[in-house]
């Protein structure tokens, strides 16, 4: 199996697109790190899921905003597995839908901080663990933005498109700066996606109402874009990077 052995390291693997890549990236050979921030239920019943189908998984708390936390999310990796070959930066937040004149600096910063701070200073510590500048083996990194970096999401949720925009301009720039010391670094955005995350909306049918404007007529589910995340991190992209893949069925 190519991936055996490699170690995944997932943000947000407890629920939606992460859990589905955690699962994946598990039946694919990795020992993975599941991240979460709240959720240790969920996070906890797919480690046990991944142990029982004889995969390794480990839960480790820590919440994006914080550099502290993902300092020690990433001890905490180093002390378990004892290396890092790929990092998907996936945990995100939305907020309610607003126009940007609503907006407040608590809402914009939070947002920035999960979005963007946070999947930033996460690739700085999976750089220095990879990157054969620094004796590592090399590796790869998944970066998710989304459809809405393209479209802006105009009186929904600007800020969210805007925190999404920065990772495509990080995930192609970064790609840039490491390409030579091993390091692969890739992104994909997803159109709308069947999770949980649509609840802190506002809207509890958000979902539903958007039915019409999906070229498919659905939306995706966390399996397919977690399918493309794991072509990502794997040898089957070995020549791609700074690529940014859409899986949004033709939105
Ligand atoms: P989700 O179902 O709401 O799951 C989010 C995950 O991120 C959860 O595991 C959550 O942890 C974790 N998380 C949230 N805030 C965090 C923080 N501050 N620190 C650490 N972890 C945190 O979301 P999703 O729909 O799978 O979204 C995953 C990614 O895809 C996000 O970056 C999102 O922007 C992007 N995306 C989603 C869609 C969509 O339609 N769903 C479309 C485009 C892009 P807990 O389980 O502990 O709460």
């Amino acid at each position: 199996m190519s991936g055996a052995r490699k170690i995944l390291l997932v943000t947000g693997g407890g629920r939606g697109i992460g859990a589905a890549t955690c699962r994946l990236g598990a039946a694919a050979g990795y020992r993975v790190a599941v991240n979460y921030v709240s959720n240790h239920a969920a996070a906890g019943t797919l480690v046990e899921s991944i142990r029982q189908a004889g995969g390794e998984a480990i839960a480790v708390k820590a919440d994006m905003a914080s550099e502290s936390d993902i300092l020690t999310m990433f001890e905490t990796v180093d002390r378990a597995f004892g290396r890092l070959d790929a990092l998907v930066n996936n945990a995100g937040v939305i907020d309610v839908l607003s126009r940007v004149e609503e907006m407040s600096a608590a809402r914009i910063d939070r947002m920035m901080r999960v979005n963007v701070t946070g999947p930033m200073l996460c690739a700085r510590e999976a750089v220095k663990r990879m990157s054969t500048r620094h004796g590592g083996k090399g590796g790869a990194i998944v970066n998710v933005s989304s459809m809405v970096a393209v479209l802006g999401a105009a009186n929904q949720y600007v800020d969210y498109a805007a925190s999404k925009g920065a990772i495509d301009t990080f995930t192609i720039g970064l790609a840039r700066e490491v390409v030579a010391e091993g390091i692969r670094v890739n992104a994909v955005r997803p159109g709308f996606v069947d999770t949980d995350i649509h609840a802190s909306s506002g809207d509890s049918d958000r979902l539903r109402s958007v039915l019409d404007i999906l070229p498919m007529k659905r939306p995706a589910t966390a399996e397919e874009v977690a399918r493309s995340i794991v072509f990502l991190l794997s040898e089957d992209s070995s020549y791609t990077t700074g690529a940014i893949l859409n899986v949004s069925g033709g939105r």
